[in-house]
């Protein structure tokens, strides 16, 4: 049996059509391939977090933000504004009360020294020699009627950076301290920790606004941003690598 041959003008038909097809096709996966990867690249201008994993749904609204009574007052460095995990940012926008700076070195900083000059009491929270632990007798019976901070002051930054910001700068070797001891177990569970033992940034600030406060606010809400923070986190690196880094 011969097989029947297709006439020349339909075999061209189909020759330009596959060009055709080819030919647009290649620019089309190209923009698509482009706007996937600006999509995927862009960010919440907000929460500053990728769009897939914004946290604005479970933040306060601006209205409803806790409406600390001790205001705070967040140095940080530029690394660990770029940081996804930054829990600093995470107070910024829960909190009333919350002024956060981002700068390489925080020596003779103008902002800085305004504020300190704008409150009573500030205090620095950092494990000086010096530094007070929260919830001790001293604390209780010392600090809190005399000089009840007003101002917390707290170093976003990995334990070395915040040392060598202590350390360089005058007026922050100037404040009383303020430091946490084993209060409670932190959360942040996928990082190396901070200045507090065992706590993020945003759960050392809210285990100490909470206890000189005396339990006046609820902070767990901000908590919980930063739980589902870290759980999308685990889910975008995998069960499996988690438990490998983080708990094997
Ligand atoms: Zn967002």
């Amino acid at each position: 049996m011969t097989a029947i041959r297709e006439p020349k003008s339909k075999l061209l038909l189909k020759r330009l059509g596959k060009v055709l097809v080819v030919k647009l096709m290649l620019p089309i996966r190209f923009f698509l391939l482009v706007i996937g990867k600006t999509m995927g690249r862009e960010v919440c201008k907000v929460c500053f977090r990728p769009q897939a994993v914004c946290l604005c749904q479970w933040l306060p609204r601006c209205d409803k933000r806790i409406d600390n009574s001790i205001s705070l007052l967040i140095l940080q460095t530029p690394a660990e504004a770029r940081h996804p995990l930054n829990t600093g940012r995470l107070l910024k926008l829960g909190l009333c009360n919350c002024e956060l700076v981002v700068s390489k070195s925080f020596n003779q900083y103008q902002r800085l020294q305004d504020k300190l000059a704008n409150y009573q009491n500030p205090w620095l929270v950092f494990p000086s020699d010096e530094a007070v632990a929260v919830g001790s007798a001293g604390f209780q019976q010392q600090v809190m009627p005399k000089v009840q901070p007003d101002l917390l002051v707290l170093l976003d930054a990995t334990w070395r950076k915040a040392k060598a910001m202590y350390l360089e700068s005058d007026d922050l070797k100037s404040l009383p301290c303020l430091k946490l001891e084993q209060l409670e177990q932190g959360n942040y569970r996928i990082r190396s920790t901070k200045i507090a033992d065992g706590l993020s940034t945003l759960e050392a600030a809210c285990c100490l606004l909470q206890r000189i406060e005396n339990n006046k606010n609820d902070y767990r809400p901000l908590r919980r941003v930063m739980d589902k923070m870290i759980d999308m986190q685990i889910d975008a690196m995998g069960e499996q690598t988690y438990r490998k880094n983080y708990l094997e």
